[in-house]
């Protein structure tokens, strides 16, 4: 186990690896066939000597360094009192939780490689969607979402270097 990465559980079983598909592009595998982004891989260094640094594939990167499960329940708070209350359908709250999480995860996996702080990211993400100036009911509730998924990613991300 890498000392940076002692503390994160997730990475106790992540090798980083290539695939065919994205010749140059150095992806993460936890099944050793596909990598976090779908791809077949040809090739994976060991688990002592994988390190998130190394990657440079967006989505494996994200999925390394962030937990994605607790992100969704974090989400899932927010779009649960949606549900329950017949605004949102019980599919349109899981793939705002996706699309939320799958998108914001690479996104803040560049971002926090290139030094940004949580606040920047947050408040990116808010100007970009329109979550910020919007008044509207569905702007206010991506922009709760998002933030939920963000706060999700700072608290779980893990403590090594990039
Ligand atoms: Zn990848």
């Amino acid at each position: 186990m890498n000392n940076d990465d002692s503390m994160c559980e997730r990475l106790t079983n992540m090798q980083t690896a290539w695939s065919e598909a994205t010749p140059g592009e150095t992806h993460a595998t936890w099944s050793g066939h596909l990598t976090a982004c779908g791809k077949p891989v040809i090739e994976a260094k060991p688990v002592y000597d994988s390190h998130p640094r190394d990657i440079t594939c967006a989505e494996c990167g994200g999925t390394a360094v962030f937990d994605l499960e607790t992100a969704r329940t974090w989400a899932r708070v927010i779009t649960d009192t949606y549900e329950v209350s017949g605004r949102l359908s019980l599919l349109d709250a899981y793939d705002l939780r996706e699309t939320a999480v799958t998108s914001l995860a690479p996104k803040a996996f560049v971002q926090r490689r290139e030094g940004d702080s949580w606040n920047a990211i947050s408040t990116n993400f808010l100007m970009s969607t329109g979550a910020a100036t919007e008044k509207d009911g569905t702007s206010i509730f991506v922009g709760r979402v998002g933030l939920a998924v963000l706060e999700a990613f700072r608290e779980s991300e893990y403590k090594g270097g990039y």
